[in-house]
């Protein structure tokens, strides 16, 4: 299980400071989350402006 950032992220960049595990990064055209690292915890779509990360 691992959260998963779709098309609709704006890269603001807001859900990179707030993983705890640092499994954002800026992938080839939005956001992207290792989901190896991704500890499900769900503060992304928290501070998600847009709504983009999704649980899996
Ligand atoms: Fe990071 Fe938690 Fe989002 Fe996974 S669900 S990418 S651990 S903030
Ligand atoms: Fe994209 Fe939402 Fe993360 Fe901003 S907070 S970079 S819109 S996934």
């Amino acid at each position: 299980m691992a959260y998963v950032i779709n098309d609709e992220c704006i890269n603001c960049g807001a859900c990179v400071a707030g993983c705890p595990t640092e499994a954002i990064s800026e992938g080839d055209v939005h956001m992207e989350i290792n989901a190896d690292t991704c500890i499900d915890c769900g503060a992304c779509a928290d501070v998600c402006p847009v709504g983009a990360p999704k649980a899996e």
